[in-house]
């Protein structure tokens, strides 16, 4: 076995544990924010959610002001709007509750208020030197793992294109992680964003990038996710399946954070930008294909993933097409959509798709060399 050289460090801080939220003051006290910004969305806002926190802060007089209009896919104006007031406030932390989107605003946010100028001036690798705010955040799925990633992804709505901004800056100082926080996700949501979890797993394990340190991520992930997503969708309210699910996403994070993903999230990220198919979604749909086209690449790796996933052992002799079919399996026990068109995509804008996702420096470390005509390919093998 060879050895590919990797350097690695997991910058924030990690809390786990049920009822951990009610740690928050504490937290913040450690870390001297006195005054903060409690970003989320309204849909976390009807759940109960935002009071949750609230109502811990309040009860320690913590003072804070609140952000709720963040949307699915958030875009450049909404970071605008929160970083206006975020600086208005005079405000001097962040608490971030939610899925992707409020966490990927709350690093923007980040950005914005120590850098100046508009988001779109930072798409890249490490455009800005440092930043002066620290986030707290706290997963209300399992999930994108932004509680643990470098990267906050913006949606330019006037160019439908989804920019991204990559910076160990923007690491959450804290990651809070509370089961409970998860157990009211409706369950079509508990699904997609858990099939994003285990495909932001399986791509950061097959990547060209991956090494043992992100393998080690990616394997522990890929076991907690593949023995608890069922469970999980079936009854959010299980604890011990919640915990693994959170868990799984956070690991599943640390793994993508350094071995970074491939040709499924490049894909998926235009199938937002263009149609506004929620990013889980994307993911779980295009995963089968993806796993097929890459499976000419397979090193021995597929198997592992499928035993890690696979509910039963059919006894036969191990095969890539068992992992392709497993995973499409995993998506009709979960419900959610198997073709693109059922998510109303459409075929005329495959070619616009196929360029944005060229674009993505997934593209370079997917397991199979990829051009633009696999791309196109591929979308239309999934529409
Ligand atoms: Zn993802």
């Amino acid at each position: 076995m060879t050895f590919s050289s990797f350097s690695f460090k997991v910058p924030g801080e990690v809390i786990y544990g049920e009822n951990s939220i009610s740690k928050l003051p504490e937290i913040l006290s450690t870390m001297s924010l006195t005054n903060v910004l409690v970003i989320s969305d309204r849909g976390l806002e009807a759940a109960g959610m935002v009071k949750k926190i609230t109502d811990v802060l309040d009860a320690a007089s913590t003072k804070y002001s609140i952000f709720l209009d963040v949307e699915a896919n958030p875009s450049c104006d909404t970071v605008d709007k929160a970083t206006a007031m975020y600086k208005m406030e005079g405000l001097n932390g962040i608490v971030c509750l939610g899925g992707g989107s409020p966490m990927d605003t709350a690093k923007a946010i980040a950005v914005l208020a120590s850098n100046g100028g508009k988001i779109q001036d930072y798409e890249g690798a490490n455009k800005f030197k440092s930043t002066s705010v620290q986030i707290l955040a706290i997963p209300t799925t399992a999930g994108t793992g932004s509680e643990v990633t470098p990267f906050a992804v913006i949606t330019d709505k006037e160019k439908n294109y989804k920019l991204t901004v990559f910076s160990y800056e923007i690491v959450p100082e804290v990651a809070l992680l509370d089961p409970s926080m998860i157990s009211t996700l409706p369950a079509l949501v508990a699904a997609a964003t858990g099939m994003d979890a285990l495909t932001h797993a399986v791509e950061s394990y097959l990547s060209r990038a991956s090494s043992l340190f992100s393998d080690a991520m990616a394997e522990k992930a890929m076991e907690l996710i593949g023995m608890n997503i069922r469970r999980f969708v079936a009854n959010r309210g299980d604890v011990e399946a919640a915990s693994g699910m959170l868990l799984g996403s956070m690991f599943a994070g640390i793994a993508f954070s350094w071995a970074r993903l491939g040709d499924c999230h490049a894909m998926a990220h235009p199938l937002g930008g263009f149609f506004g198919v929620p990013h889980g979604i994307a993911n779980a749909i295009l995963l089968p294909t993806i796993l097929e086209f890459n499976a000419l690449a397979d090193n021995g790796k597929y198997e592992k993933i499928y035993n890690y996933i696979k509910r039963a052992d059919n006894g036969s002799s191990f095969v890539p097409e068992m992992l392709v079919n497993e995973i499409k399996e995993l998506l009709e026990q979960l419900s959610i959509p198997k073709t693109l068109s059922e998510v109303g995509v459409k075929q005329e804008l495959i070619h616009d798709m196929a360029i944005d996702a060229m674009k993505s420096g997934n593209v370079l470390i997917n397991p199979r060399q990829t051009l633009l005509a696999d791309i196109e390919a591929l979308y239309q093998k999934a529409l």
